[in-house]
């Protein structure tokens, strides 16, 4: 199944099956991963320019550096590795 192109303007059930993962630079690479199934029950099926500019960092409380979506079928040692399932999405400068 091809990976549909991500959109700010997707509401987060587009990509239910996959998790978030948030980057935060500031605290040394640290990197946390929430499902989107999770963030759909807490937020209500929003869209991610809305979902994105609320997500901070859970150590610094910061804006995360970056995000990437994981399907949430890949294994851990795949998504380590950057598999070419994860799409990467730049927080700073994000068109939203
Ligand atoms: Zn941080």
């Amino acid at each position: 199944m091809p990976i549909p192109t991500f959109s700010y303007r997707h509401r987060l059930s587009v990509w239910r099956d996959y998790r978030l993962k948030m980057h935060c630079c500031r605290c040394e690479q640290r990197s946390t991963s929430i499902e989107v199934a999770g963030l759909i029950r807490w937020h209500g099926d929003k869209t991610f320019a809305e979902i994105v500019r609320r997500l901070r960092c859970m150590f610094c409380r910061q804006r995360p550096t970056f995000l990437s979506l994981v399907p949430m079928s890949a294994s851990d040692t795949a998504m380590k590795h950057g598999g070419s399932w994860s799409i990467m999405l730049t927080v700073e400068g994000a068109a939203v």
